[in-house]
């Protein structure tokens, strides 16, 4: 049969798939899809209906069928099959209980990892989670908006999530709604002449989680059904709770009105993690699994997992079922290993040399490749070294002491030393940044003229 095997090779196909499509494109097509046999180089998929197997078989084969290439090192043909056995075991995002009403979805309106207890608080996103406890606690009490924003990947949602259940243990009449969906509605209900009905659902309830709200910035009639619902909630004290991937004052083209709202209320900010957080993350999530990982191997995933919470999970996944594949213990080795062998097979990454990214740094801080390799110390010239250090670390496979070599021979304590500083100085300097971002675009856009 190899169920079970197929089920893990797919979940470790699945983490690599997360990290490759976009997060909306993850959730609609591939969180509820299951390894079911893995047999003569036939692999099935179990996925919730025939719209989605259509869709991933149309659009998505290919990149399927690399991945699963990439893993099992073997020549694989997927197909799809809908499996009703999983519907109600499964996570609770299908485009099924989209439409459904949330007074028949409440229950499972939250997606019940997203807990407080599950939420590992550290120094980047400590006021949100006190902020978030705070008024899941007091609801209307205290602050009125919650406004949390930072970016892609970081907590917001699962935060979101946290005040709900805490709110439907306390029997308060609570909504989470994303404003892509409370658009959709709002757009159906006036089609539809339904709006009477539109306001009772969202001016009715005690509180409000709205996410990713900017996505109606700029949508004016939705911008002012909100605001009229925003009123009517914040005058009769009943919490609101807003997500967003930027401040108020950043969202372009929101009303002024309804930015003076949201300015109303508290705004606090999640920070991306820091190399140290990362790893106290990826500790608690190895545990949370029940799977040990020796500290070495979490530190390999660590410095691989940028910025972005969503994306070291899937890293670590990635990582544990790799070595539940190959049956053997959880080295560094083998973490880098599971890590980089997916990423020169299924990231498009090939092409990318670490003289590319030298060249790219070099020329950002005006000094030449030979300035990089050179031994001397000069202050610039040291942070653009370092920057390249980081910067080969995350665009290629190379090992720590390929990029020592790289850099006019320097050892891998080095390198590293680089990476953390570089990645704790992106969260301190915006500067930095942006400059950064712009180098990783410059060197995407080497990789496309290469192939
Ligand atoms: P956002 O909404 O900010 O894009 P999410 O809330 O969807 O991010 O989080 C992405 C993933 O990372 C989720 O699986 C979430 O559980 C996890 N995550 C984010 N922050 C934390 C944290 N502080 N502790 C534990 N898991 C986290
Ligand atoms: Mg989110």
């Amino acid at each position: 049969m190899g169920s079970r095997l197929a089920k893990e090779t797919w979940e470790a196909a699945l983490g690599v798939l997360q990290v490759q499509v976009s997060k909306q494109n993850y959730r609609t097509w591939f969180e509820k899809t299951v390894g079911l046999s893995f047999f003569d180089n036939q692999f099935v998929v179990g996925v919730p209906n025939t719209f989605i197997a259509e869709y991933l078989d149309r659009k998505q084969r290919s990149l399927i069928e690399k991945t699963l290439i990439g893993l099992t090192a073997g020549d694989i043909q997927v197909v799809f099959q809908v499996d009703n056995s999983q519907q109600n075991s499964l996570g609770s995002h299908s485009i099924q209980e989209e439409t459904i009403t949330t007074t028949q979805t409440s229950h499972s309106m939250f997606n019940s990892k997203y807990t407080f207890s599950s939420f590992i608080v550290s120094n980047c996103n400590r006021l949100a989670h006190a902020a978030a406890l705070g008024i899941a606690e007091k609801p209307g009490q205290s602050h009125n908006p919650l406004f949390i924003y930072g970016g892609v990947g970081l907590g917001k949602t699962h935060l979101l999530h946290a005040i709900g259940h805490i709110a439907l243990a306390k029997h308060i009449k609570v909504l989470y709604v994303s404003a892509e969906r409370f658009t959709n509605e709002f757009i159906t209900a006036l089609y539809e002449r339904k709006t009477a009905e539109f306001h009772k659902k969202y001016r009715g309830v005690d509180m409000l989680l709205i996410d990713d709200i900017q996505f109606i910035s700029g949508k004016e009639q939705t911008e002012e059904s909100f605001f009229h619902t925003f009123n009517e909630l914040h005058n009769t004290n009943r919490q609101i709770a807003i997500a967003s991937d930027l401040p108020p004052q950043s969202l372009p083209s929101l009303q002024n009105r309804l930015r003076s709202r949201f300015e109303g209320g508290l705004i606090v900010a999640i920070q991306p993690p820091d190399f140290e957080t990362r790893l106290a993350i990826l500790r608690a999530k190895a545990e949370q699994q029940a799977v040990e990982i020796p500290v070495a191997a979490l530190e390999v995933i660590a410095q691989r997992g940028k910025q972005n919470i969503r994306q070291l999970e899937g890293l670590l996944n990635r990582v544990i079922a790799y070595t539940k594949l190959v049956r053997a213990l959880i080295t560094p080795e083998l973490a880098a290993k599971a890590i980089e062998d997916i990423a020169s097979n299924a990231s498009g990454n090939a092409g990318i040399t670490p003289s590319v990214v030298i060249e790219v740094v070099a020329s950002s801080f005006h000094l030449t490749a030979a300035n990089l390799k050179a031994r001397k110390k000069n202050k610039d010239i040291a942070l653009a070294r370092q920057v390249a250090m980081y910067l080969i670390r995350q665009e290629t496979s190379c090992s720590l002491a390929q990029i020592g070599d790289e850099l006019g021979g320097r050892d891998h304590s080095t390198v590293i030393h680089a990476c953390k500083k570089i990645d704790s100085e992106i969260n301190d300097s915006p500067y930095l940044r942006r400059k950064i971002a712009n180098m990783q675009n410059i060197i995407s856009s080497r990789k496309t003229a290469v192939d």
